[in-house]
């Protein structure tokens, strides 16, 4: 369930129009629900309850420092990936013991930053990047709180780009080595071995993998406190996906998901955190667009809009479903006409859907992407010298701009010559 929907004829977003919106801020835009944000938050607090537990919003689908605000006062946890997106949560005031830092290839520098700033925990990937963290931390006279991410070899049954638990991607340590690292995890004297880290991919759509992998989580934590370890935190890491194509998808609910960590590993005294991104974000946003020019082709016609691949990449690189609506509600039973949508920049991969049934749209109409929240304004570029578009938040009645669009002075002037030239 998210906050945009038809009223009195146009879409809105919680109570405010789009189109508004669009007059002001110009097209193409990206735009927020407050609400629906909130609202995911709490489904996975209330799915975990009464377990201890942390929800860490996977900054990497949605950074924006507002929406990160407006996730951190509820109470939310940040699961981290650079050091950039770790000062981003600070920047929206996150303490740094709710902030978890994963990612397979984090530097010396990054270590640095976070261990000085506060960190509730780094999720190791590997023994190279465990012994430079100690290193670190006994430089810094500091003692760095870690969980080791444990690939469990389970197969996600998600796009390939996507999974992340299988023996052959890059993620983590194998399962079967556990105890030799942990036990080398606890003779370096920088580390404080706090738990176990597993993230097996984004999207999936059904709870059995996470079951799978979960299982093997707890055997392991038996087996590591037998083995002498304190295994007090469980990071079961995110990938709970979302329905893009409504109608046609039902995703298991967060609350079967919340049943399932009860299920598995509820039992072992542990306190659970979850990574969850796209969840959060993906419903929360809308990509609105304007329609340039609609071309007539040989058996079809193409929407030209004014947003593009580098505003919103998922098509292109993932092969990815967005709904796309009119913004001025289509009169109900109106006829419908396959379009090719596309964007303007010069690479046939520009298209957003093929032959998609959408009611007779002329120039200047509107359209929104629906679940363009995650993975959208995150990957997007300046490909084609486009600016990166502007990030729009609503609450209730009201809207702020959360990121302008850039002047084109702005951008040309990060561009120097050299002064032999
Ligand atoms: C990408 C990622 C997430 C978030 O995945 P979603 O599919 O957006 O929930 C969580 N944890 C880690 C380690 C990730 O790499």
């Amino acid at each position: 369930m998210d906050h945009f929907a038809y009223r009195s004829g146009t879409l809105h977003a919680e109570d405010v129009a789009l189109a508004d919106i669009a007059r002001v801020v110009g097209t193409p835009f990206y735009c927020y629900s407050t609400a629906t944000l909130t609202r995911h938050y709490r489904l996975f607090t209330e799915a975990l309850s009464p377990l201890p537990h942390l929800v860490c919003f996977a900054i990497k689908s949605l950074s924006n420092v507002a929406v990160l605000k407006t996730l951190g006062d509820l109470g939310a946890g940040m699961d981290v990936v650079s050091a950039g997106e770790y000062l981003r949560a600070k920047a929206a005031g996150v303490p740094g013991d709710r902030i978890v830092f994963s990612g397979v290839g984090k530097t010396r520098e990054e270590m640095r930053i976070a261990l000085e700033g506060g960190i509730r925990q780094f999720n190791v990937e590997s023994e190279p990047e465990m012994r430079a963290l100690s290193e670190v931390a006994v430089s810094l006279g500091k003692v760095a709180p870690i969980t080791i991410r444990v690939n469990p070899d389970v197969d996600a049954r998600t796009h390939e780009k996507i999974a992340t638990g299988k023996s052959e991607n890059k993620f983590g340590i194998p399962i079967a080595r556990a105890s030799e690292v942990y036990a080398e995890a606890a003779r370096l004297p920088g580390l404080d071995v706090v738990g176990i880290d597993v993230h097996i991919g984004s999207q999936l759509t059904e709870l059995e993998p996470f079951e799978q992998a979960y299982l093997k989580v707890a055997d392991l934590t038996r087996r590591l406190r037998a083995e002498g370890h304190d295994i007090r935190r469980l990071d079961l890491g995110g990938g709970l996906g979302i329905p893009y194509a409504r109608g046609n998808e039902a995703p298991p609910l967060p609350t079967d998901y919340g049943a399932l960590i009860k299920r598995t590993v509820g039992d072992l005294g542990c306190e659970i955190e979850i990574e969850p991104g796209r969840l959060i974000s993906g419903n929360s946003g809308v990509l609105v667009s304007r329609v340039i020019y609609v071309k007539n082709g040989e058996g079809r016609d193409f929407l030209i809009l004014d947003a593009a691949m580098n505003d919103l990449v998922r098509p292109s690189m993932y092969g990815a479903h967005h709904d796309i609506v009119a913004v001025e509600e289509p009169v109900v039973g109106a006829d419908q006409q396959p379009y090719d949508v596309v964007g303007p920049v010069c690479e046939t991969g520009d298209t957003f859907a093929k032959a998609r049934p959408l009611p007779a749209l002329a120039e200047g109409d509107l359209v929104a992407f629906r679940s363009a929240g995650a993975y959208g304004a995150v990957m997007a570029s300046e490909y084609n010298t486009r600016p990166l578009i502007p990030e729009v938040l609503v609450k209730d009645d009201h809207y702020a701009v959360i990121r302008a669009r850039p002047t084109f002075d702005e951008i040309l002037s990060r561009d120097t010559i050299p002064d032999w030239l």
